[in-house]
């Protein structure tokens, strides 16, 4: 080990615990290894401290907002806080609302049916398609990928500039890391950008949020949607914190008990309902509690472990997985922005002569890694980053457009890392050691 390696390794803080980290897997050759979980992307791991609040609090169980018993009130006050510690989490403004919704996905959708008459909406071609689609039924804009980060605000700018500040409303949606490249989008200036021309700005930060510190003030974004799956706490939960404004105005995201104040059977026979004005009018039905809370619990862990020092343990991870991808023949990085650009623990790449589903099944079966491939929900920007390029004809036959991803974080340990690196140069140099056909589109083992 060289004086330089010892260094940084010494500078580095260690993995949080998380769940499933003495999991072992069988090998299709025999025997069995640890399970090297770098799908964090698609999904995190739960952080043992987010378990152990759960299952703290699991006995004290009870409805939220409808019960006058004890653990009623119990439960109510625990998910109430969680709005709390979420805001503070986000460094939201004073006003800020957070909604508790089920994902992502959910929380822009929720956005979509909030948005004012006339309402414009702008957003990038490269967008996951929590993030790309939810606008279908508005008059969207979709914007072509940029390859820098001065680009995508020029284009922007560009678009928004052909329209008059005091014309109809509009939104700007922008992710803050990109679920394919890991790379960082740039945030202020998109939001300063779209202010000044007289547009809101919503941040995708399902993939930012898990590996990076999150000021909604600073970034001057109007809102901000997570999800708890991805952020170690992977119950069910996800966020949508901002601006009031357009949801008050807006009707309930869905109709029912706890969205309404007051319900009363007309004359004529049909329903008069009073709906609330504050972040219950976008929660009907029962609270996922559990939900809320474990997303306050992971925050708290991340804020209380130093997130900075988080950040810090993730780039030297990703130099380590960059830098060993270099130094083997065929692969090829995927990047919008370039080798520089600042990014998070999230790499797609394609092997030449490889069909990137064979490639990732024989990384499962031989090695006990799961990584992802295909296309990430990300369809118009991997076709971007493949630019037309396909693989030959491997074993698992001509190669769809795809990619494989690894992904990595708070919870991963350098062994993982380092066994994924030792795997892609074994298998590219000596190819898989199983025999593989494709099924369903996908390439499986052939037992
Ligand atoms: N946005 C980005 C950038 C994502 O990576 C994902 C999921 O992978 C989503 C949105 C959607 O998240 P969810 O599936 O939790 O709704």
């Amino acid at each position: 080990m060289s004086v330089s390696t010892v260094a940084v390794a010494q500078s580095v803080c260690a993995p949080l615990p998380v769940l499933g980290r003495d999991v072992t897997v069988p090998l299709v050759t025999g025997g069995e290894v640890s399970y090297a979980a770098l799908d964090y992307a698609a999904s995190a791991p739960a952080l043992q401290r987010v378990w152990d609040d759960v299952a703290a609090y699991a006995p004290y169980y009870g409805s939220v907002h409808r019960g006058a018993g004890y653990l009623s009130q119990l439960s109510t006050d625990l998910f109430e806080n969680a709005r709390t510690t979420v805001a503070e989490f986000l460094d939201c403004r004073p006003d800020d609302q957070v909604v508790f919704t089920r994902s992502t996905t959910d929380s822009l959708n929720l956005l979509a049916t909030a948005l004012p008459a006339g309402c414009q909406v702008f957003v990038f071609e490269t967008e996951h398609h929590a993030a790309l689609l939810p606008w279908q039924d508005t008059h969207v804009t979709v914007l072509d990928a940029p390859r820098s980060p001065e680009q995508a605000v020029r284009t922007l700018e560009r678009a928004l500039g052909d329209r008059d500040p005091h014309d109809s409303p509009a939104l700007v949606c922008v992710t803050g890391a990109s679920n394919v490249t890991g790379e960082l989008w740039p945030v202020r200036e998109l939001a300063r950008a779209a202010h000044a021309h007289g547009a809101r700005i919503v941040l995708d930060a399902a993939q930012l949020a898990p590996h990076h510190p999150v000021s909604v003030r600073d970034l001057g974004v109007d809102w901000v949607a997570f999800s708890g799956h991805k952020l170690y706490a992977p119950f069910g939960s996800g966020v949508l914190a901002g601006r009031a404004d357009w949801l008050r105005e807006a009707g309930p995201y869905l109709a029912g008990g706890g969205a309404s104040r007051k319900v009363a059977r007309r004359a004529d026979g049909g329903v008069d309902v009073e709906w609330h004005e504050s972040v219950a009018r976008h929660e009907a039905g029962s609270p996922n509690v559990i939900g809320a809370y474990s997303i306050a619990s992971a925050c708290k862990a991340l804020t209380e472990a130093g997130f900075e020092a988080l950040v810090d343990r993730e780039q030297h991870l990703i130099r380590r997985v960059r830098e060993g991808l270099a130094e083997v023949p065929g692969v090829r990085v995927l990047s919008l922005f370039g080798e520089d650009a600042p990014r998070v623990g999230v790499i797609s790449f394609v092997v030449e002569d490889w069909n990137s589903s064979h490639f990732a099944a024989a990384l499962s079966a031989e090695y006990g890694i799961g990584v992802r491939d295909g296309l990430f929900c990300a369809h118009p920007l991997v076709r971007v980053l493949l630019g037309g390029d396909r693989r030959a004809q491997g074993e698992c036959g001509a190669s769809a457009e795809a990619a494989i991803r690894v992904s990595f974080g708070a919870g991963t340990p350098e062994e993982h890392v380092d066994r994924f690196i030792r795997a892609v140069a074994e298998l590219v140099r000596s190819g898989a050691k199983w025999t593989y056909r494709t099924e369903s589109g996908r390439c499986v083992l052939v037992r």
